[in-house]
């Protein structure tokens, strides 16, 4: 029997107030279930980031259930959401959101260092991350100094140092050339495989969106049927 890893029920979401106000999930209900690839598909705008980061815990919905391993996570205080966060979630970004003035292996180390973990412990997982990723040579040099397949293997083993259950990723690929998009993409399903990470794949690339197990549809802040998306 397969276990889920998150559930969400009814997400809304609305930015700003008064003639700003937008809602970008109307009414959103998504499951992902342990060591599944789920894509998230949609045009720009549908809300694909919006319901990624509120399945991550990194937004707060307006209203609906988000339950994170079984654990409901609405209402919960920011110190435990954020311990739940760090312990069951890594996050790949098109932008990479490396730190731009920090060595690469003090990039890998940030989530260790956010979890407690001591100095010498850190050093150790972060090498044997940069080692299984093939760009431990690239330790010392800054984040910066890099090609952009090179920052997302850092930004992938960012993301995989804490052991996560889930790793997030929004188009992963975006920002890379498709030759080097597909190593990336190559990277995360042999995670999800070898280690049975689940994958969350926020993208409107129809032939990553074809490699996950499951596809949701979101258009204008609803799940849809494939033939609702393109009508
Ligand atoms: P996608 O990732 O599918 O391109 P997003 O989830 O980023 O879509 O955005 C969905 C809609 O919500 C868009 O119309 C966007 O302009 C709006 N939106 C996203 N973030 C904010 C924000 N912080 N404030 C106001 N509107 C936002
Ligand atoms: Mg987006």
């Amino acid at each position: 029997m397969s276990a889920t890893a998150i559930n969400v029920k009814n997400l809304t979401k609305t930015y700003g107030e008064g003639s700003g106000r937008f809602t970008a999930l109307r009414g959103v209900s998504v499951k992902a279930e342990l060591g599944e690839s789920l894509a998230i598909v949609g045009k720009s705008g549908s809300g694909k980031s919006t319901l990624m980061h509120v399945m991550a815990l990194l937004d707060e919905p307006s209203g609906g259930k988000v339950t994170v391993m079984g654990q409901r996570a609405t209402g919960l205080r920011s110190a435990e959401l954020n311990a739940l966060r760090n312990e069951t979630f890594g996050f790949v970004f098109q932008q990479f959101f490396l730190i731009p003035g920090a060595s690469v292996l003090e990039n890998v180390m940030l989530p260790l260092t956010i979890a407690g973990v001591s100095g010498r412990e850190r050093r150790r997982r972060a090498m044997e991350t940069l080692e299984q990723l093939e760009i431990a040579d690239k330790a010392s040099n800054r984040a910066t100094d890099l090609s952009g397949g090179q920052k997302q293997r850092v930004a992938i083993a960012r993301a995989l140092v804490n052991g996560p259950s889930v790793i997030f990723a929004d188009e992963p690929t975006g920002n890379l050339d498709s030759a080097t998009g597909e190593v990336v993409e190559d990277i995360l399903f042999t995670l999800n495989r070898d280690k049975a990470i689940t994958l969350v794949i926020v993208t409107h690339d129809q032939t990553l969106a074809a490699r996950c197990d499951r596809r949701v549809y979101l258009k204008d802040g609803l799940v849809v049927t494939p033939k609702e998306l393109t009508s």
